[in-house]
């Protein structure tokens, strides 16, 4: 068990061109955290992982393990397990001896590496396969596999890079399953790396948003923080536009009205919103972004429409049986983004037709010309 220390990490992979990778990142990973780092493809996360388990050099800041530095200390004595996206088992060895090699590798006695990999296969429902080689396995069961690699060695921090993005849809889901079930089970330090933001949202204790490193700075760490701080309280529109599925609807509008607990924002199509958000940092006629999530939007005569209302034309609508979703322009919206509507219910609404949603005023979020989120002083809940 351990945790883990980040403080100011920095990776550079080629100092002649002076392009960061990763820059001042810093992370407080508590023994038996579930950790998950998620960013669109490019923006560092193997990277971090790989620094993490010792595959790949820290430029500068320091790691920690249980409270001491280990930037020198090489990958086998961090005591770490690592699983990756490809499984690389060894096809010619069966689910036993792959589990076991590592083991038989250090001179582990025969009678503990018997103990476990029979645990190990206890946990991951694997007892039946043991005298099986990885081709006649499901990809599901080939993942646990390479997971139980991992357990038998008791490694105090759990490593996993993208272990289930070779899965198909459906399996996917049951992994991510087992894999909650796993850390309940082993009480471990896991560290995930998923740029699937539904895995994270269910998986994790604590979220690390990271972003591709733009030139001048500070940091491409967005946000640290639970699931529900970040659908909540996204730090900015990063963040805000990541975690969610559908993403945000943002709004271009200015501030009309700048109250302690309220604000009025006029959207550049005219029509008025009030917000539950402090904006007493901007001014009146400041140029902002209203954020919506398609999940909150209701019934233009819903009685909870307290903020105001949107007008659009309907481009598409899909009906999914339990979810309907509505995509029309907004006049207010990004060039090329759609504004998204999820309903629970059915809607009797056609492409074209012109369509008005009630938006409630807790429901809102709200963003400065550079991105930044103003407080919100109200969480919407749905009823
Ligand atoms: P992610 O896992 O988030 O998709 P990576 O950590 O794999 O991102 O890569 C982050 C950036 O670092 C990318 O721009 C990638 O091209 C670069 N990179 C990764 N590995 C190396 C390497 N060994 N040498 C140079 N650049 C690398
Ligand atoms: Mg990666």
């Amino acid at each position: 068990m351990a945790d883990v220390l980040l403080s100011k990490v920095r990776k550079n992979y080629n100092p002649a061109i002076l392009k960061d990778t990763l820059r001042n990142i810093n992370l407080d990973i508590k023994d038996g955290d579930f950790i998950v780092f998620v960013g669109p493809s490019g923006c560092g996360k193997s990277t971090l992982l790989r620094m993490i388990a010792g595959l790949e050099d820290i430029t500068d800041g320091d790691l920690m393990i249980n409270g001491t530095r280990v930037n020198d200390v090489p990958p086998s004595k961090r005591n770490i397990g690592m699983v990756f996206q490809s499984y690389a088992l060894y096809p010619h060895m069966t689910v036993f001896d792959n589990m076991a090699f590592g083991l038989k590798l250090q001179h582990v006695d025969k009678k503990v590496i018997l103990e476990r990999v029979v645990k190990a296969a206890d946990i991951l429902g694997l007892e039946a396969f043991l005298e099986r080689k990885p081709k006649a396995l499901s990809g599901g069961q080939r993942q646990r596999v390479a997971i139980g690699r991992c357990i038998v060695q008791h490694p105090s921090v759990f490593l996993f890079d993208e272990p289930l993005s070779n899965l198909d849809a459906a399996l996917r889901v049951k992994m991510r399953l087992e894999i909650a079930k796993l850390h309940q089970e082993l009480n471990a330090t896991i560290i995930y790396v998923t740029h699937d933001q539904v895995e994270a949202m269910t998986l994790a204790d604590k979220i690390c948003v990271l972003s591709p490193l733009k030139t001048n700075a500070e940091s491409n760490l967005e946000q640290f923080g639970a699931p529900l701080e970040l659908y909540n309280h996204p730090v900015n529109l990063f963040v805000a536009g990541f975690i969610g599925s559908p993403k945000m609807n943002f709004l271009k509008g200015e501030l009309t009205k700048v109250e302690d607990d309220y604000c009025e924002v006029k959207l550049i199509t005219g029509e008025r919103i009030k917000a539950c958000i402090n904006a007493s940092r901007g001014s009146v006629g400041d140029k902002v972004i209203l954020g919506v999530r398609p999940e909150h939007i209701v019934k233009a005569d819903s009685p909870v429409a307290d903020g105001g209302h949107v007008t659009g034309k309907v481009v598409v609508t899909e009906n999914l049986g339990a979810e309907f979703f509505v995509y029309m322009e907004s006049g207010a919206s990004e060039v090329g983004s759609d504004f998204t509507v999820k309903s629970d219910s059915e809607l009797d609404i056609n492409s074209g037709d012109e369509f008005t949603v009630g938006i409630p005023s807790s429901a809102c979020y709200l963003f400065d010309e550079n991105g930044i989120a103003f407080p919100r002083t109200q969480v919407y809940k749905r009823s």
